[in-house]
């Protein structure tokens, strides 16, 4: 029995991480904002291709000033994607908003664009729609801007998962109008915990910048004429994420061995990794299986083995439209058999954790394949 856990997939430092901390420590500037902040926000806006950026303490926070930009009605319709993890769109309720949940393609696991079209048929004055890249792999982007530009709607795109990922060439996080990046600490990169708000409108990002640290109006004294929220990312935080930042690239290349390996592994077996259409390259933050139909193997117990070989795995994200708190939402589908349920019964997230060693890895696979 191994000692060490393999993990899904954990916080990777470098060392570079400590050296914008001392700086920043050398200078004081712990808290608030600061150099790193600043510096943080720009590095990221030059690697993705533009825009402006907006630091915060998390990748929900993010999505939840996005919303707030989108002034929603009480009640209002938000169109999101159903497969993905509860934080792409709890920040709908926290704005008084409605999300109605859009079923998932088999071949990117993420929003089908036909069941997005059948959702603006059946709620035409919607104006707002959150899609996911989940796992590193990119939605159909072009298609689901397309449909948002036809329908005058306003597009989220939750990048937390994808960062570096691209779709014909262009970064994901670049897509939406508004887009949320999360640095959390099992993400390809991590500020130990923290997101971005990125936009190519400046004063939206402003905007969200002054909401993010209280809403302190432009006067000798404190004055609100708005609800502010404590959201700002720490000089501290800023500066580890400033440090993973040099190792994205590296990380990614690690990712993509680790799937590819899996690939090749099961390549004989009733089973096919999470898809990718061939304009996108993902990120390969997780690797994932999705058992054949036809294959009486429950994930559950090859989580089980897993574990008990100590080895992590999670199954794929439980559907929103299935979750106990959003029973009485709406669901688009356009299929008999929902594929977000689908790939929640037959799926499973393997091990993708960069430190993962090759011996490491085959031990995983032997297991997997133990079942077949
Ligand atoms: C991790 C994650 C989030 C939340 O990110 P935080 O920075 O932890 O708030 C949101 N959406 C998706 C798809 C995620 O995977």
């Amino acid at each position: 029995m191994r000692t060490k856990r393999i993990l899904l997939a954990s916080p990777t430092m470098h060392g570079e991480e400590m050296k914008y901390i001392q700086e920043a420590f050398d200078t004081n500037w712990i808290a608030p904002l600061g150099k790193n902040v600043d510096s943080f926000e720009q590095e990221i806006c030059d690697y993705i291709g533009g825009g402006y950026a907006a630091a915060l303490t998390s990748c929900t926070a993010a999505l939840h000033m996005a919303l707030k930009l989108c002034k929603l009605k009480r009640d209002e319709v938000v169109l999101c994607s159903d497969l993905t993890f509860s934080a792409s769109v709890n920040p709908v309720s926290y704005e008084g908003g409605r999300q109605v949940f859009i079923d998932s393609d088999y071949e990117t696991w993420n929003m089908d664009p036909a069941a997005l079209e059948k959702a603006f048929e059946k709620y035409p004055e919607a104006r707002v729609v959150i899609v996911a890249n989940l796992y590193g792999t990119p939605a159909r982007l072009n298609e689901i801007r397309a449909i948002c530009d036809e329908h005058h709607a306003v597009l989220i795109e939750d990048a937390a998962e994808s960062l570096s990922a691209t779709y014909c060439g262009r970064q994901t996080g670049t897509f939406g109008d508004y887009n949320a990046l999360s640095f959390n600490g099992n993400k390809i990169i991590t500020s130990s915990g923290g997101g971005m708000l990125l936009s190519r409108d400046e004063a939206a990002v402003k905007k969200v910048r002054f909401w993010a640290t209280q809403a302190k109006d432009p006067a000798p004294y404190y004055q609100h004429s708005e609800i502010g929220y404590n959201y700002r990312m720490s000089n501290i935080v800023a500066g580890i994420g400033r440090g993973q930042l040099l190792h994205l690239e590296e990380h990614r290349k690690l990712k993509k061995e680790i799937y590819e390996r899996y690939r090749n592994a099961f390549a004989e077996l009733p089973l096919t990794m999470n898809p990718h259409l061939a304009c996108s390259e993902p990120n390969y933050w997780l690797s994932c299986i999705l058992l054949d139909k036809e294959v009486s193997v429950d994930p559950f117990e090859i989580m089980k083995r897993l574990d008990a070989h100590n080895i992590d795995s999670r199954p794929t994200w439980k559907p929103m439209h299935l979750q106990p708190v959003f029973a009485d939402r709406d669901f688009i589908t356009v299929n008999d058999l929902p594929v977000s349920e689908e790939i929640f019964s037959r799926g499973l997230c393997l091990p993708s954790d960069i430190k993962m060693t090759e011996d490491e890895q085959n031990e995983v696979i032997a297991i997997v394949k133990s079942f077949f």
